[in-house]
């Protein structure tokens, strides 16, 4: 069979499906929040439809109809492709959305008494071809032609769905999903899309801070942060030995930065390096139970599930804790930050603030994911790239960055070198095949 798409008699007959499908619509583009990645605005530029031969009056319907908390319909814009009723049916299996009424009344609608309400409904936004179903959060605030795309990786779970990080003004504006048929398919979910407004969360760490004599913390310079955090470790080792020391690394962290967490530890003579992975609940669609980008590839590069270290240092079997990230308040893990109140060091590596702050002894602030490059490891062992977004403020590191310049500071051997995170991830393949053939 042979399909011609591009003959003048397949142009005429697209064009006049527009036609159609323009009589009633408000033609209202320059206002429209999708204007720039309307495929109905594509087409007709592709068919060349500058006018309509029509004089009668448009179809004046509801502007804004809200489907949910998230998502809002304009029904003049509907063209009634039905892919949001479709999607709803086939793929999140919710079906909360039908066509009612019959022909020129036909409308996109919820059934009575329903709102659109599952974890995937926020696709609905990227699968409209018109500016007809948009989201509550983002309408009207940034133009399609102002965002600059950069591919990255979602870190809500282990999924690791393929993403864009849609970026304008220095900001994540916004987070849809990126194609990857291993992976994700063309679907992200809602928790993930909305993940990114961390990254400007009024309660990101930004300075490096040591505890004082006064027992508060202080902000003070990097170098002095690492000093203090190098000296406090140092001192542990040299009386009690290494063994009272333990890390736990985050699951939220690069396989670079994790590769530099695990080298550290080895060096400096501790065998104790646990990672803390919350949990939640998995579906069939998407959602993984593991609710972090990079848990398989700590487990890969040598750390263990942190449970038992949690039971030593319940025990007092620890003194000195390197800890990264705030995975370890879970209720699987230690609950309370309060049951490291006993320990003599605890050196934290995070983004935001928790209340592992109450008892930390040294703070350095880290980057999120969407300012950082690096790989990350999903559930089924898939390597992906994260790509940087955005700038993270001055001072704030990667944590591999941070841990490499400490293990300097300690002194430890293999560390003599400026860091450099090429150099780091030519050298994870190597870690990884030692492990394996170990
Ligand atoms: S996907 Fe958009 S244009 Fe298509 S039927 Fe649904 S609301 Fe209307
Ligand atoms: S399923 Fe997981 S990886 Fe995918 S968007 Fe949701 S949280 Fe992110």
């Amino acid at each position: 069979m042979v399909v011609w798409t591009q003959r003048d008699r397949v142009t005429r007959a697209r064009a006049g499906v527009l036609e159609f499908l323009l009589l009633n619509h408000p033609l209202d583009c320059p206002i429209c929040d999708s204007a720039g990645q309307c495929a109905l605005q594509d087409r007709a530029f592709d068919c060349g439809v500058t006018a309509t031969r029509s004089r009668e009056p448009r179809r004046a319907l509801e502007k804004r109809v809200p489907l949910s908390p998230t998502l809002m319909l304009d029904r003049e814009h509907c063209i009634l492709c039905r892919r949001c009723v479709s999607f709803c049916h086939h793929i999140s299996g919710s079906g909360e959305l039908g066509i009612f009424e019959r022909g020129d009344r036909s409308l996109v609608d919820v059934f009575p008494g329903r709102e659109v309400d599952d974890p995937y409904s926020m696709n609905l936004v990227d699968l409209c071809p018109t500016g007809a179903i948009t989201s509550r959060d983002a309408r009207s605030d940034v133009r399609p032609w102002d965002l600059r795309a950069i591919p990255s990786v979602c870190g809500g779970c282990a999924r690791g769905c393929n993403v864009y990080l849609d970026v304008a003004d220095g900001r994540v504006q916004r987070c849809r999903p990126r194609r990857n048929d291993a992976v994700n398919q063309s679907w992200m979910c809602d928790y993930g899309r909305r993940s990114f407004t961390a990254v400007e969360r009024p309660d990101r760490l930004a300075r490096a801070q040591v505890r004082g004599e006064d027992g508060a913390l202080h902000a003070v310079p990097l170098d002095e942060a690492l000093a203090e955090a190098a000296r406090r470790l140092r001192a542990l080792a040299d009386a009690k030995g290494a063994g009272v020391i333990a890390g736990v690394a985050s699951p939220h962290a690069s396989n670079e930065d994790l590769l530099c967490f695990w080298r550290l530890l080895e060096e400096l003579g501790t065998e104790s390096a646990g990672v803390a992975v919350r949990r939640g609940e998995s579906d069939e669609i998407l959602i993984c139970a593991e609710r972090a980008a990079n848990a398989a590839g700590a487990l890969m590069l040598g750390f263990v599930d942190a449970r038992p270290l949690v039971e030593r240092i319940q025990g007092g079997g620890v003194d000195g804790l390197l800890v990264s990230g705030h995975e370890l308040l879970d209720e699987s893990y230690l609950g309370d930050a309060a049951l490291l109140g006993k320990l003599d060091s605890v050196i934290l590596l995070d983004t935001h603030q928790s209340p592992l702050l109450r008892v930390a002894h040294v703070v350095l602030p880290v980057r999120h994911l969407a300012e950082k490059e690096g790989l990350v490891t999903n559930a089924e062992g898939r390597v992906q790239r994260l790509r940087r977004a955005v700038e993270a403020r001055p001072g704030v590191l990667d944590e591999g960055e941070l841990l490499y310049r400490l293990a300097r500071e300690l002194g430890l051997e293999g560390f003599d070198v400026e860091y450099s995170l090429d150099a780091v991830s030519a050298s994870l393949a190597d870690s990884l095949n030692e492990r394996a053939s170990g």
